[in-house]
């Protein structure tokens, strides 16, 4: 950290308890310093728990992770992959990473996730061209679960296998069940931004023995059984650490602790700035059954005529973004959508009216877990004095 960095506050900066350095200290120790050891084992039996599933593999990030669940769907060069356009470009470039191309499909305005409205007519029209979608890529943006019944229903409709990119919702559930364990792969991120880290890695998770396997083979070089060093498939080097998963086993005794946080936070923010012209906190409602971690709290501006209407200045994100860095605090647009980028400028897109309207006028707001209510406030001020 620099110096001027002193009382700066971060969007969602890592949070460290107090065990990971026992583990850490452990693993060094006992010479456990490679990507075996019984750290690794013990993290990937604590997600396997909080996950609810019987399989994981710790990995080197979520996108390592979301590149091997790919693979594992059996995408290869040429194949399509629907994906919601509003998402981290790191969903975007596993597919690319196989050869496949996205098809970016919209979000809706509830959970800010894939549409399924949408989502049914990208399906069909791809069916109409003949070019059945391999596997079907389902973001909960910011830890919001989406819309599961009925994406559920339409990828058993389609027999289309879903990998769950659950990179932000470690912790969030549907119906009780926790978010990653819904799709055929489910994957997790401990990068240094996400509710626990590992400073930086990942987790692919699979309630099939078949898979997980798969994925070990593929992230270790894709040794054959053999004494000598033979292989007949391409391999990657996606282990994680000993030693960082003892960070991760230190950092999933607090899942809990940092869920409720989160939600605090959400909640202390809704309250807070409830009487702010033109700003609201989004997406407010979960649906019935669902439970966000509430990893990032976002807001969302009025359109330009209403903030006029309110009689707040003509805001916009980036006003807010700056009035809030000129008091030392960090905020961030949302995801700028896939279809907007020049790096997917080609692909194909079904809607996207939706994702744009809320990149034009959405912001995520400081929401890591050791944020003080004086911080809080501090962030609260300056949007208040901005919409003034
Ligand atoms: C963070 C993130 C990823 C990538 O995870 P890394 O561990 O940073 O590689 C993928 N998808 C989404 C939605 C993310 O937010």
């Amino acid at each position: 950290m620099r110096s001027q960095d002193h009382d700066r506050i971060f969007l969602s900066p890592p949070h460290l308890g107090r065990h990971e350095l026992n583990y850490v200290h452990k693993a060094i120790e006992d010479n456990w310093v490679a990507p075996v050891g019984p750290n690794l084992v013990g993290f990937e039996a604590d997600i396997c728990a909080a996950a609810g599933v019987a399989h994981c593999v710790a990995l080197s990030s979520g996108t390592a992770a979301l590149h091997l669940g790919l693979l594992l769907l059996g995408v290869g060069p040429g194949d399509e992959v629907l994906c919601p356009s509003f998402t981290f470009v790191a969903t975007a470039n596993a597919i690319r990473y196989c050869g496949a191309t996205p098809v970016f499909v919209d979000s809706e305005a509830t959970t800010w996730n894939l549409c399924p409205g949408h989502l049914r007519e990208a399906i069909e029209d791809r069916l109409r061209r003949g070019r059945k979608p391999r596997a079907l890529l389902l973001v909960h943006l910011y830890g919001m679960p989406a819309q599961l019944a009925e994406i559920g229903a339409l990828a058993q409709e389609f027999d289309i296998p879903i990998l769950e990119d659950a990179a932000e919702a470690l912790g969030s559930t549907w119906q009780q069940q926790p978010l990653g364990s819904f799709g055929r792969v489910g994957v997790f991120s401990f990068n240094g931004n996400k509710i626990l880290t590992t400073s930086g890695g990942g987790a692919l998770v699979t309630q099939d023995p078949a898979l997980a396997a798969r994925a070990r083979y593929l992230a270790s070089q894709a040794k054959d059984p053999a004494p000598h060093y033979q292989h007949s498939e391409v391999g990657y080097n996606y282990g994680l650490s000993n030693i960082l998963a003892g960070i991760g086993r230190g950092q999933m005794e607090l899942l809990a602790d940092r869920v409720k946080r989160r939600r605090e936070i959400f909640r202390w923010y809704q309250e807070h700035l409830a009487a702010l012209p033109g700003l609201a906190v989004a997406p407010a409602a979960e649906l019935p059954g669902a439970l966000s971690n509430r990893w990032l709290t976002t807001v969302l501006l009025a359109e330009p005529a209403d903030l006029a209407a309110a009689g707040a200045p003509a805001a916009t994100p980036e006003t807010l973004r700056l009035a809030l860095e000129a008091r030392n605090v960090e905020s961030r647009p949302l995801w700028k959508p896939m279809h907007l980028q020049p790096l997917f400028a080609d692909a194909p897109m079904y809607g996207g009216a939706v994702c744009a309207d809320l990149f034009a006028r959405g912001l995520c707001l400081p929401s890591g877990t050791a944020l003080t209510d004086s911080d809080l406030r501090r962030v609260a001020g300056a949007l208040a004095e901005a919409l003034r």
